[in-house]
């Protein structure tokens, strides 16, 4: 396909402030590294937006036809609560009396089972913090070796002042080195520290911390922003593409990791940075420890007092690709049904292109449309932009189908193809609506209803409740409403 050689791709690149044209270091090829979950609880929305815009990022590319590695890595160790006293997850493990791997285990598998939902694309590689200790190691080792950090009753932390005697901290957070003091407050570390700025490379565990490893300096653990360094340039060298992450990372633990690859290989380890802008709801960002959030589960059931009603994975999709990625976006029931209906109206639209013929001639200029198609996305990803040329498209399909518009076979071949490459796999959506089995399966479960409101009916309570439980025990949950009875399939 080759594409990538004749396309202008921009990408605002947070560490230069603008947009940029994208060049990768081997032609052809890219590295991209993305910050994953820390697994301690369930993914909530506006995690989800984060790890969806970057699933945008990785389509596109791909269509380009770049061969990425796409990096993302699993927190399961090292990410302590906002007091800075206990690892995330191994507070989670204490509480529900399971061990932390018990943790790391049921909330992979939540965030793995949401984002297939939502149909993103897994990763390339998906390494784990607690699967490179060892490199995390190696890492302090040379950062200590050059006198760019030291060691304190068995934690090492990194000298933030001395770095920045020859480099910039603070390069891609523009923070000043006197307002860089880290919020976490690190209660017994910060008395170890030279100064407020350090931050821990690796931390003795107290007695009572039941994630540890052998190092060096002390039986203890890794700090949170050293796992990324070292997975990144495990898997994509000292200095790769692109590096993602939600805003909220961009200070410290973005800032930081250039700091560790500076200090460790010498050179700047990212090419472009990108971040991802928030999901807020009520104006607020979205946020576990705050209690500010909703589930996806919540969206797909419709089950939140939020909630008027259950909305479809490509419907709550739709809804997060009509905003640019660097634009916050707000949730409500409201906001999701408008764009459910955009959602529906697009979809209605592709299936008629089926039925749509060719003509002898062409009255729609389908090259330009789709060159506009292309700007939007090489134009940083511009997804809302995308969507409105494809609210064009329908515009078009609309008047094809009336024969006030034509299209000869070449180019209602291109208009097909492009029209299903941009909705299905550059956006990720899928169409619900389509008369395949799904389709089916609705109808025979609507079939299952009205013989279970039959039975009810009659007093054949017997009846009634096998459809019901059969059903559920396929992963068809049935659902009685004031207006009847809905179905969802878990
Ligand atoms: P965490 O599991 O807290 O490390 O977060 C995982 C990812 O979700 C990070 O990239 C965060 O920046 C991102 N994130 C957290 N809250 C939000 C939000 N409200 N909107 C968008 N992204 C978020
Ligand atoms: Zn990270």
């Amino acid at each position: 396909m080759e594409l990538y050689k004749t396309n202008q791709l921009k990408i605002y690149n947070s560490l230069s402030k603008s947009k940029e044209i994208f060049k990768p270091i081997l032609e052809g090829h890219v590295g991209m590294y993305v910050c994953g979950p820390t697994v301690y609880s369930n993914v909530h929305l506006g995690n989800v937006r984060t790890f969806m815009s970057f699933d945008l990022v990785f389509r596109y590319l791909k269509h380009l036809g770049y061969k990425v590695r796409y990096v993302r890595n699993i927190t399961d160790a090292g990410h302590l609560t906002d007091d800075g006293t206990e690892d995330k997850i191994a507070t989670k493990a204490r509480l529900e009396k399971i061990e932390p791997m018990e943790v790391v285990q049921r909330y992979s598998l939540d965030f793995h089972n949401i984002l297939q939902k939502l149909n993103n694309i897994p990763p390339s590689i998906e390494p784990t913090a607690t699967g490179h200790i060892i490199d995390q190691i190696e890492i302090i080792k040379t950062i200590l070796n050059k006198g760019l950090a030291y060691v304190v009753n068995g934690s090492v932390y990194f000298d933030v002042l001395k770095y920045n005697e020859t480099e910039h901290y603070g390069i891609l957070s523009g923070r000043k080195i006197e307002d860089s003091i880290q919020n976490t407050r690190d209660l017994d570390g910060q008395s170890e520290k030279k100064n407020p700025q350090d931050f821990a490379l690796w931390k003795k565990a107290e007695e009572s911390h039941i994630m540890r490893w052998p190092s060096p300096w002390s039986d203890g653990f890794p700090g949170w922003h050293l796992e990324c360094t070292a997975m990144s340039t495990k898997y994509l060298g000292k200095t790769f593409d692109i590096h993602g992450g939600g805003m909220d990372l961009k200070f410290p633990h973005h800032e930081c990791e250039i700091a560790q690859s500076k200090a460790c290989n010498n050179v700047n380890p990212v090419h472009y940075w990108m971040h991802a802008n928030m999901l807020t709801l009520n104006g607020q960002k979205m946020s576990k420890s705050t209690g500010n959030y909703i589930l996806p589960n919540e969206i797909f059931t419709g089950e939140n007092k939020l909630m008027k009603k259950a909305f479809s994975p490509s419907a709550l999709r739709f809804f997060m690709m009509q905003a640019h990625y660097r634009s916050i976006l707000d949730f409500s029931n409201d906001a999701l049904e408008a764009s459910e209906k955009g959602f529906l109206k697009l979809m209605e639209a592709v299936n008629q292109l089926e039925n749509i013929t060719a003509n002898k001639t062409s009255s729609i200029d389908i090259n330009s449309w789709k060159q506009k198609c292309y700007e939007a996305m090489d134009d940083d990803f511009n997804s809302p932009v995308l969507i409105a040329q494809l609210f064009e498209a329908v515009k078009y399909i609309n008047l094809l189908k009336l024969g006030d518009d034509t299209l000869n076979e070449e180019d209602l071949k291109d208009f097909k193809i492009t029209i299903k490459t941009f909705v299905f796999d550059i956006l990720g959506l899928q169409n619900e609506t389509s008369d395949d089995n799904s389709s089916k399966i609705s109808g025979v479960v609507a079939l299952l209803i009205t013989m279970r409101n039959e039975a009810r009916a009659n007093k054949n309570w017997a009846l009634s409740d096998k459809i019901r439980d059969e059903l559920l025990a396929i992963g068809i949950q049935l659902k009685d409403g004031k207006d009847g009875t809905t179905f969802i399939i878990n």
